[in-house]
């Protein structure tokens, strides 16, 4: 196998943050949900370990992974693997950060989400500042509600030039040419989150080079796609991969439509896919 890219969601469905659009906000897991989540991070994590082939690892928990040990552990463990090309977590960045320096940052990265109204801006833009200074990858976005607009605004001037500032479109809405302008000034790339993506019969990788795992080792072409294609743990997955045209009307996720090939984005974040780093 050349290389493969997994984007990991375990049972984590719980959050610190109480965010106003978000069904995970301030869950709660119990102890035994807590526990199952980490039994099945350390069961992947020993699979990614001995799959003996190239692989990246995007963890895109319901929840806030990185307030728990074992998502750390997993990530600066992943980190040192030679065949591990990339491994990165989307995350709300309330936690300290100082974990990544036990990390290697060539193959670490983060995918920041600010939230207004949750952190107070200087505390979300030190940590910033800091992965910054520690080297670390990261990218950093906003759902891009127009009550968000100021703050976003205020954290393109302050975030260093080289991190790139994503704006991912509010979900149903509508944007008028002046909005989407005004958020394209703060993410040159806003027009590929702006309306869903026709994506029907289009070649997708997902199901070929890409697949989506969850806690059991149930493997999906991807996080939106229900058919399974197998298990990672018993092998059955590798035999059902290959190129596929998408079922769905549309694919409105970064997640997702990074891999429909026809939109070229593979091009757009070379090095950068999986923490939406775009090439500058
Ligand atoms: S930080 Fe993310 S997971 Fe947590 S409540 Fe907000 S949107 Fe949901
Ligand atoms: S285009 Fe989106 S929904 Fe369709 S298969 Fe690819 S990732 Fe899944």
């Amino acid at each position: 196998m050349d290389h493969l890219t997994i984007l990991y969601r375990g049972p984590l469905a719980s959050c610190d943050y109480d965010c106003p659009y978000c069904p995970f906000a301030k869950r709660r897991d119990t102890t035994e949900q807590l526990r199952a989540d980490r039994a099945a991070l350390e069961r992947f994590t020993a699979w990614v370990a001995d799959c003996g082939h190239p692989v990246s690892v995007l963890f895109t928990p319901w929840g806030e992974g990185l307030v728990r040990s074992w998502y750390r552990r997993a990530l600066t463990e992943l980190s040192h693997l030679p065949h591990v090309e990339r491994v990165a977590i989307q995350t709300n960045l309330s936690h300290r950060v100082d974990w990544t320096a036990d990390a290697d940052p060539s193959r670490l990265a983060l995918w920041a989400t600010y939230h207004p109204g949750q952190t107070p801006y200087d505390r979300f833009l030190g940590k910033c500042r800091d992965l910054a200074e520690r080297g670390v990858r990261f990218s950093v976005g906003i759902v891009g509600q127009p009550e968000h607009l100021a703050a976003a605004r205020r954290l393109r001037a302050d975030l260093p030039d080289a991190v790139y500032l994503w704006v991912n479109a509010a979900e149903g809405r509508t944007y008028t040419d002046a909005e989407a302008a005004d958020w394209t000034a703060l993410d040159p790339l806003f027009h590929h989150s702006r309306r869903p993506h026709p994506s029907r019969g289009l070649p997708c990788r997902t199901g070929d080079t890409v697949v989506s795992v969850d806690g059991d080792g149930t493997v999906r072409r991807c996080h939106f796609v229900p058919a399974v294609l197998g298990n990672l743990y018993d092998g059955s997955f590798r035999a059902a991969l290959r190129p596929r045209p998408c079922p769905l009307e549309v694919c409105d996720c970064h997640i997702g439509y990074v891999h429909l090939e026809p939109l070229g984005l593979y091009d757009v974040f070379a090095g950068g896919v999986l923490e939406r780093i775009p090439v500058r």
